[in-house]
């Protein structure tokens, strides 16, 4: 995947949010890009016909816009599924993929995935698993979809036995980001979004850490969806996240970086039954792995201390729920994609800034006695 600026296209069109970060030329960022989607998407992936994939709420708000843009060129089909993490699932994906069949859709068809990580997730399995695959947009519609679920080609569906367990790599041919869909964000999901730009920090960049966290007010504030210092988080979480998956996008190596906090936060999020969000759940697995780092004597003494102040500024959870059975999130781990042999290895940080493990793969073996001491 090549790194460079923006395309000129997509920074004409409307308020662009950044021309200067390093972004894919895939990734358009730019205010009412909804509107040019047709043209972006036509550019991309030209296709005989368009199926916009979205969910019971973000279809209500922005399904029409999106086919408006489309004109009366091309048949545009929307599906919807219900929002929410339960529905990332195989029985989703075996209904999406049955409604395609039932259209007609052939090899010819592009996916337009219009929502969250959900939607892009589960959007992005079916496109590249219908006739051996086909392309898929991204259109993410949450701040943390935008930052992070779109971007890097990952796809998969939850199974009971844990999260993301079954899926696929399947790069969008475009993402499309449109920052004024946030207005609509409700504002517990919006901090979950923040909660990956508190990552990106901790695992690539100290100043981008340290920038967000006095930011924390203006993006938490009435408006801050539209604040200057929201569309600063958008482009460089984007330029973070592009720039690592560039260098390796099958996550042979130094992508391992990305996962920091998901293990415990799979786990937890799991556990919970989905009342966590996905954000949510990552904030305490970042604080949780953490002191792991530090009871293992990977990372410095206090880094603990330092991410949970920015989590609680962003008014993010730092502790599992005690309802949660520790040893039920211990089992959880063992579900992780990184486990080998039976043993967990976990993406942690060395200091807020640079990730610990690269002579090691960028990820560290730790048995449960350390994690069970973290969670306690
Ligand atoms: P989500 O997709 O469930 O969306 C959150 C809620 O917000 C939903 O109810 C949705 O309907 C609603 N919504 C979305 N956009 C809206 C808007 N503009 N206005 C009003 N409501 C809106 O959750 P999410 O946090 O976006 O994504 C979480 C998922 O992403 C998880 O399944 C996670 O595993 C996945 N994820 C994937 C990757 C990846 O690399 N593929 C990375 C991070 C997370």
């Amino acid at each position: 995947m090549v790194v460079g600026v923006a395309p000129s296209s997509a920074r004409d069109a409307g308020a662009a949010v950044s021309a200067a970060a390093p972004f894919d030329p895939a990734i358009t960022v730019a205010t009412d890009a909804l509107d040019m989607l047709a043209d972006r998407a036509q550019s991309a992936a030209p296709a005989h016909r368009y199926v916009i994939v979205t969910d019971d709420h973000v279809g209500p708000l922005y399904a029409r816009r999106v086919v408006a843009s489309f004109g009366a060129h091309r048949p545009v089909d929307v599906l919807t599924v219900p929002h929410g993490e339960a529905a990332k699932t195989r029985a989703t994906w075996a209904r999406l993929t049955d409604e395609l069949l039932a259209l007609g859709c052939g090899r010819d068809t592009t996916i337009v995935a219009l929502g969250g990580g959900v939607v892009g997730d589960l959007a992005g399995f079916v496109a590249a698993t219908y006739m051996r695959g086909i392309p898929i947009i991204q259109v993410p519609t949450t701040l943390l979809a935008m930052i992070d679920a779109a971007i890097g080609g990952k796809t998969a569906v939850d199974t009971p036995a844990g999260k993301n367990l079954v899926g696929a790599f399947h790069p969008a041919a475009a993402v499309v980001v449109d920052p004024s869909v946030l207005g609509t964000l409700p504002a517990r999901e919006l901090r979950a979004g923040v909660a990956e730009a508190i990552k990106h920090g901790v695992i690539a960049d100290a100043g981008y850490f340290a920038r967000i966290e006095a930011d924390l007010p203006r993006l938490l504030a009435p408006g801050g969806a539209a604040s200057p210092a929201m569309a600063a988080l958008i482009a460089g979480s984007i330029a973070i996240k592009s720039a690592v998956v560039a260098a390796d996008s099958r996550e042979h190596g130094r992508r391992k970086i990305l996962n920091f906090g998901h293990t415990i936060g799979h786990a937890v999020e799991t556990a919970s039954g989905f009342t966590l969000l996905h954000g949510e759940a990552v904030a305490i697995g970042m604080a949780t792995e953490c002191r792991l780092a530090e009871l293992s004597g990977t990372a410095v003494c206090g880094i603990t201390e330092q991410l949970c102040a920015a989590l609680d500024k962003a008014e993010l959870p730092t502790v599992a729920p005690p309802e949660l059975d520790g040893e039920a999130l211990v089992r959880l781990t063992h579900a992780d994609k990184k486990a080998r042999a039976g043993v967990v290895e976990y993406a942690l940080p060395h200091t807020i800034g640079e990730m610990a493990g690269a002579d090691t793969g960028w990820t560290v073996a730790l048995p449960d006695a350390f994690v069970r001491e973290a969670l306690a």
